[in-house]
Parts: C-alpha cells; sequence; structure tokens
C-alpha cells in the first residue's frame, strides 16, 4: 500500500550525473548530496541517452542508496506530443498527433521497468508532464496569450489522453506515487486560470482509464522562479486604500508566493473531486532570491507600487518570465512535510541545467529557440511584453549552464 506522504521518513535519491557536475563546480560540494529529479525527457532516456545512465541505471543506484531504508526516487515524466506548445525551448521529439508512440515507446516502457519487483521497496515520484495541462487553460482560444500550437494539443485532445494514460499506467504501480505539473501562482493564480485549471486536471485525470486515485498530488513551480514565501507583504495587504492587488507586480493575481498558492490550490482540486489526502510538491530549486538585492524589510507606505516592489523578494521584471532568470538563487532545501497539505521542497529542475538557449543552436532533440531565454527580448503578451531577464549565453535547455549554477549559489537563500 502506498504511504500518506512517500517523503516523510525517507532519503531523497541523489542522482550521481547531476551531483558530479555539481561538484566540478567551486563552491558547488555545499549542494552536491541534494536530491534533484531524473528527466526522463525523450525515448532514449528510457536506455540512456549519449552514454548517460539510463532509467535501470538510477533505480539500481537507488537500490544501493537505499542501502535497506526508504528512500524516495523523484522521476520527471517529459515527453508529450506537440510538448511545450505555448514555447520552444523544450519542444521535444514527438510531433502533435504521435500519441501512440507516447503510449507505447515510452510510458509502457516506463511503467515496465518501475514495475519490476526489484524495485518495489523504492517510493518512487512521477511528476507528471510539465506545463502541459496549465497551458491548454492559459494559452488557448481567444486569448491574447494564444498560440497556434497549444490550440492544437487542445483539439487534438492529445495532452489530456497523454497524461490520462500516464496516470492509469503508473498509478497502477504499488510503489508508484503520481505528481502532476500544476503551473505555478504567477500562471494560475489568477481567477480565469484557476477553477478552469482543477476542470482540466480532473479530465485527464479520468481520461484512458485513470481515476482521481491515480493522482497522490500536485507539483507546483516546477523549473520555475516563484518565490515560497513573500515575508514582507501578503495579499491582503493594502496601501492608502489600495490593495496590493492593484499594484503592476501582482495585477489581481489572488496569491504573492507558492506555498499560499499550493495550500489553496490543493483546496479547489478537492472540491473538484480529488482525494482529500492529495499533498502538494513545491519545487525550490532556483526560487530562493537571496544576495545584495534582496529587502530585509516591507516596501515604504507611500503607495501601493512602492510597498510591493520595495518589499518584494522575487527580483524578476515579471512573473511570467521563465528562463534562466538573472538574480535567482537556490530556495529551500529539499524537505519533508515543511507545512500544512504540502509533502515537501523538492529539487525538480537540476539547478545549473539550462531552461533554453540565448540564441539559436542546432540539436537532434526537437529544442527550440525561445526568444524568452534571449536577454535582448523585449518579450510578448506572456510576460506582458517585458525584458526576458534572462542570463545570456545559455546552452539548450538540459544542458550545464556554469554561470548560472554560480548565480545560484551566490543568490541562495536561505544561504549555504
Ligand atoms: C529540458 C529537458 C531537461 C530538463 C531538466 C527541460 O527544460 O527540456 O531536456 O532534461 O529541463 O534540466
Amino acid at each position: 500500500a502506498k504511504v500518506d506522504n512517500p517523503y516523510q521518513g525517507a532519503k531523497g535519491y541523489v542522482n550521481p550525473e547531476w551531483s558530479s557536475k555539481a561538484a566540478a563546480e567551486p563552491g558547488g560540494s555545499k549542494v552536491a548530496q541534494q536530491p534533484t529529479g531524473v528527466w526522463l525527457d525523450r525515448i532514449a532516456a528510457i536506455e540512456g541517452a549519449n552514454g548517460k545512465m539510463g532509467l535501470r541505471d538510477h533505480l539500481d543506484t537507488a537500490l544501493q542508496q537505499a542501502n535497506g531504508g526508504s528512500l524516495v526516487v523523484q522521476l520527471v515524466i517529459y515527453n508529450l506530443p506537440g510538448r511545450d506548445c505555448s514555447a520552444l525551448a523544450s519542444n521535444g521529439e514527438l510531433g502533435p498527433t504521435e500519441i501512440d508512440r507516447y503510449k507505447t515507446e515510452y510510458i509502457d516502457p516506463i511503467a515496465a521497468i518501475l514495475a519490476d519487483p526489484k524495485y518495489a521497496n523504492l517510493r518512487i515520484v512521477t511528476t507528471v508532464e510539465i506545463d502541459s495541462l496549465p497551458n491548454l487553460v492559459t494559452n488557448t482560444g481567444g486569448r491574447a496569450t494564444a498560440t497556434p500550437e497549444c490550440d492544437v494539443m487542445k483539439a487534438n485532445g492529445n495532452y489530456v489522453k497523454g497524461v490520462g494514460y500516464a496516470l492509469n499506467k503508473l498509478g497502477d504501480i504499488g510503489n508508484v506515487y503520481n505528481y502532476v505539473d500544476a503551473g505555478h501562482h504567477g500562471w494560475i493564480g489568477w481567477d480565469d486560470n484557476f477553477g478552469p485549471s482543477a476542470d482540466v486536471f480532473k479530465q485527464a485525470a479520468t481520461a484512458e482509464g485513470a481515476t482521481v486515485n491515480d493522482v497522490h498530488g500536485f507539483i507546483t513551480n516546477t523549473a520555475n522562479y516563484s518565490p515560497t514565501k513573500e515575508p514582507y507583504f501578503t495579499i491582503n495587504d493594502s496601501v492608502g486604500g489600495r490593495s496590493v492587488r492593484e499594484s503592476k507586480w501582482v495585477d489581481w493575481n489572488r496569491y504573492v508566493d507558492e506555498q499560499s498558492f499550493a495550500q489553496a490550490f490543493r483546496d479547489k482540486l478537492v472540491s473538484v473531486g480529488f482525494s482529500s489526502s492529495i499533498g502538494m510538491l513545491i519545487d525550490t530549486s532556483r526560487n530562493g532570491w537571496g544576495g545584495t538585492a534582496r529587502p530585509t524589510g516591507p516596501g515604504p507606505q507611500t503607495d501601493v507600487d512602492s510597498y510591493v516592489n520595495g518589499g518584494k523578494t522575487d527580483q524578476r521584471i515579471h512573473v511570467g518570465n521563465w528562463c534562466n532568470q538573472k538574480g535567482a538563487g537556490l530556495g529551500e532545501r529539499p524537505t519533508a512535510a515543511p507545512a500544512a497539505g504540502i509533502d515537501a521542497y523538492v529539487w525538480m529542475k537540476p539547478p545549473g541545467e539550462s531552461d533554453g538557449s540565448s540564441k539559436e543552436i542546432p540539436n537532434d532533440e526537437g529544442k527550440g529557440f525561445d526568444r524568452m531565454c534571449d536577454p535582448t527580448y523585449t518579450g510578448n503578451p506572456r510576460n506582458n511584453n517585458n525584458m526576458s531577464g534572462a542570463l545570456p549565453d545559455a546552452p539548450i535547455s538540459g544542458q550545464w549552464f556554469s554561470a548560472q549554477f554560480q548565480e545560484l549559489l551566490k543568490n541562495a537563500y536561505p544561504a549555504l
């Protein structure tokens, strides 16, 4: 039987490949023993792409690390047809219609390996399809933020079917814990997106034979930069009779940080039919925002914008910025059960791995060049036409980006 919180009382799997890259960086040994996510980001990753460890190699190493005790292995299921429909940096290998290949060449082989009785004592967390379902809500239809690619994936139903199929197959395995990706507060936290996202998650969780009981929980902020907690202001504050919701930064969102969002969204998900025992994960790999730019107290009470801008720790130019953010730091270290409704703070995105290239770089992974990763880009409707805030000279997504890793160490909060 599955435990309520797989992170409770368990160690986390340290990916030796990430760990050695982190340890090779000046100062990196301070974090190189932290558990991070293993991204199965293409079919070849199952067997091991380009000489890298495959899924069985990771699970065998996890058994050694467990040494008879409880250990959580964190996998990212990330290969939907038409992947990354609102951006280009993580476009993948499967075209929009290739749902059958997703099922038979990707999910089925992963499920077969995870079901091997040899691995039955590992606690295997699968975070399912980052950014996919939220894109169907916010980046489709008549909205200014819509993209033709997301419209296609909504119309053909292959995100919903793919997620349903994955949840059903993986959820059948007694020691696999599915956590569906739920975006982050700076995406789903607006009224127009909050309820509709919960509804799409329910739809996917009841597609292709899945049931809500195949969902153990949800993960927020995967590979994103939204702070866990804004210490110097809350959504209930106002200045001169004006709510912080009216500030330019908050812009009518209902949440100012991930923990308040994750807890409220958990309640919403339960209200639409998910189990009352679901738990949330928050990816804190890069949401620390320490360093010299971090404020040390609330902003001035002169007007609502000065108050929010002076007190917020999130140093992004806009909350819609997502690529290799300048000034970001490592966030909370991975921690089990840190708050009510939260199963763990996790480092699902391995710190130091790029979000996307700053210039076009030819590659054989299907990855495109998204100008949100170009520091000179002036934006699009999804970041309200702001500068991208990205670091320069980044390699394609998933590749090691030393300058970013150094920035994350320097701006870690809590400090290292
Ligand atoms: C990339 C993946 C990579 C992952 C973790 C994603 O943005 O598309 O290829 O494995 O990040 O770094």
